[in-house]
């Protein structure tokens, strides 16, 4: 990490960050935003072009429905307003990777705006983001500055990427610290990960930051003077980087200097950000509508349409899971950290004895196994039906907890699924009737109480006998045979 005259506790007290976010996140569409091309992440350089994507004289653009449809799901996802008449503009600046010369872009009138993403803040308390607008775009090429023998004097460019759809989320600047930053980024990738619309895929760039980070003596009217701080490649790093600028910030402040508004790059190798171009230095777009694109009408039926695509979002599955299968916030957490496993376990759930028992067995034992083992939870040698089984056997009590817990060391040890683990590890099993008859017995005497529910008429108290029997009989007991006679006993 780079040295920095480190500040004083009491003087970063004294200031308040201001941060707002622009994020690209690219669209999962097959083809391009306004071309037929293939929408693919690498491929041999250039191959995935034609004259529209190149920016060929003539060529036309015809935009893609699928990239609109995903939009909007999008801008419903992060609440936001649909305009039902968007329109697409040229933003026009030079550079080698955007052969047009112009990118089509939203300006003033862009998709979606007025929307938000809620986050926790430092104190756990829920904090409302604002999203200001996502708009649609498409994206540039790339200029490739290495790897190549004579890469010391050349650069080459690859255009595959050129006219890949895009949504840009502004957020208001809303954030005041660097883990906010990482509470949002975090909530706004799980959400377009459960939409579908992208894969958020930050090393292929399928989503990537800028953030705009200022300060300001705390209690101050007006915010500071900002400086962007461009596309940082993971969200660790972007939290690095947010630090690291309100620290800069604050010491130019101190030091009786003052912020220039300008963008930075941020340098992972040396733990800092430094100046790209400076506001002399910024581009004037010169904004105009797209004489080739007509205005992108996205009417109520369409809307409809698109709103039913929207899946349950993970803050609403969140708590109808901790409703319907009375689990805790840190259980439904953990099964909802993506959507394919949410699937997954609700599927599983609903064929089990107890969800809520599979809940906690995947949040406590399975959990702890796979930390321990350095697994993630799509890596774990236990199925989900593997745990299904497990937590049907410990809510019968054929299985005690500590039996369990062995099964699933065993399980991890081995790399076996639990089932084939337990049907040959499991308890002998006791299926000599009159020692399942003497231990009902014991446990009968033990119980007046339930004995004298169950012969007032409360049959369901028979699970409770079952239960305490196979307890004393360490999971033991034919199951079969012990329901028979324990109803029989009961009834005699
Ligand atoms: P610009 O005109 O420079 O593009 P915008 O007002 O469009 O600025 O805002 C771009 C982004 O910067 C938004 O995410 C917004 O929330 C954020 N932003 C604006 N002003 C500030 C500020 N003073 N400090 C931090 N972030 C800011
Ligand atoms: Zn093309
Ligand atoms: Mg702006």
């Amino acid at each position: 990490m780079a040295t920095m005259t480190a500040l004083s506790p009491a003087i970063l007290a004294k200031y308040q960050p201001v941060i707002g976010l622009e994020v690209h996140v690219q669209l999962l569409t097959a083809s391009k935003a306004f071309c037929g091309c293939v929408n693919q992440y690498g491929g041999e350089p250039n191959t995935h072009v034609c004259p529209t994507c190149l920016g060929l004289p003539g060529a036309l653009p015809v935009l893609n429905r699928r990239a609109v449809e995903f939009a909007v799901l999008a801008a419903k996802a992060v609440n936001c307003e649909i305009r039902e008449t968007s329109v697409f503009s040229r933003k026009n600046y030079f550079y080698p990777d955007s052969p047009k010369g112009y990118q089509i872009s939203q300006f003033d009138k862009p998709i979606a705006e007025n929307g938000w993403i809620d986050v926790l803040d430092a104190a756990g308390a829920p904090k409302r983001i604002g999203v200001t607008r996502l708009h649609m775009e498409e994206d540039a090429g790339k200029s490739i500055h290495d790897g190549f023998a004579d890469s010391a004097s050349r650069t080459y460019i690859d255009l595959n990427r050129c006219g890949t759809p895009l949504v840009e989320i502004v957020s208001e600047p809303d954030l005041r610290s660097a883990d906010e930053v990482f509470e949002y980024l975090t909530k706004l990738k799980e959400i377009l990960l459960y939409t579908g619309v992208s894969d958020c895929n930050m090393e292929e760039g399928s989503l990537r930051c800028d953030a705009n980070v200022s300060v300001m003596l705390k209690g101050a009217k007006e915010y500071g003077t900002k400086a962007e701080v461009k596309n940082v490649n993971s969200f660790r790093y972007i939290r690095s980087a947010v630090e690291y600028e309100i620290e800069r910030q604050i010491g130019v402040i101190e030091d009786g200097g003052r912020v220039v508004q300008e963008s930075r790059l941020w340098n992972n190798a040396e733990g800092r950000t430094f100046s790209m171009r400076s506001k002399e230095q910024a581009h004037d777009y010169r904004y105009f509508p797209e004489p080739d694109l007509p205005p992108l009408v996205v009417g109520a039926a369409w809307q409809a349409e698109i709103l039913s695509m929207l899946p349950e979002l993970p803050e609403a599955r969140r708590e109808r899971m901790i409703a319907e299968y009375e689990i805790t916030a840190q259980d439904a957490a953990t099964l909802t950290a993506t959507r394919e496993f949410a699937d997954r376990f609700e599927a599983a759930a609903k064929k089990a004895k107890s969800p809520k028992r599979v809940a906690n067995l995947i949040q406590s034992e399975l959990t702890m196994r796979l930390r321990l083992a350095g697994l993630e939870l799509e890596q774990s040698p236990v199925s989900l039906e593997g745990i299904v089984m497990a937590a049907d056997l410990a809510e019968s009590g054929e299985l005690s907890s500590k039996m369990l817990k062995q099964l699933l060391d065993t399980s991890f040890a081995e790399s076996k699924d639990f089932p084939a683990v337990y049907e040959r590890d499991k308890p002998k099993q006791i299926s000599d009737v009159a020692a399942i008859e003497a231990m009902i017995d014991e446990v009968i005497a033990a119980n007046p109480n339930q004995v004298a529910q169950y012969r007032g008429g409360k049959k369901t108290v028979a699970a409770f006998f079952v239960g305490n029997v196979m307890r004393l009989s360490k999971g033991q007991a034919n199951p079969a045979m012990l329901n028979e006679l324990v109803v029989k006993k009961l009834d005699s």
